[in-house]
């Protein structure tokens, strides 16, 4: 059963106005920022029901905590900065050919793979010393 409740719509629509990846908990801030009534654990289900519809990018931090983007369908990678949360799509032909044959000389088909890159943009370079 398919959940399309303004909870979700806020959430959607939360999300598009992100320049990064967001936490459940950010974007929950957010929301309440702009007064919505919208509860956390409510965040968490939206986001979760929006990344398995495809309509919305997760991924794991370094931290293990679960970020989620509204990003460009179709297979892509990241570039995400720890500072600030920036995130930035990239192709990577590399790795698509370098995981396509590494799972073909193992025998494995269909293979999938999640490569998402963490650093510090330009801008939030951590002070040296
Ligand atoms: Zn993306
Ligand atoms: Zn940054
Ligand atoms: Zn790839």
């Amino acid at each position: 059963m398919k959940r399309n409740t303004w909870q979700r719509e806020a959430v959607r629509s939360a999300l598009g106005t992100q320049m990064g990846f967001v936490s459940a908990q950010d974007l929950h801030s957010n929301l309440k920022g702009t007064g919505s009534q919208i509860g956390l654990a409510t965040v968490y289900r939206a986001l979760g029901d929006l990344a398995t519809e495809g309509e919305a990018d997760s991924l794991q931090s370094p931290e293990g905590e679960s970020l989620y983007r509204a990003c460009s369908t179709g297979h892509h990678h990241h570039l995400i900065c720890r500072g600030c949360g920036l995130a930035v799509e990239i192709e990577a032909d590399d790795v698509e050919q370098w995981a396509k044959n590494v799972a073909a000389l193992h025998g494995f088909s269909q293979a999938e793979h999640v490569v998402d890159v963490f650093g510090y943009c330009s801008a939030c370079v951590p002070a040296v010393g």
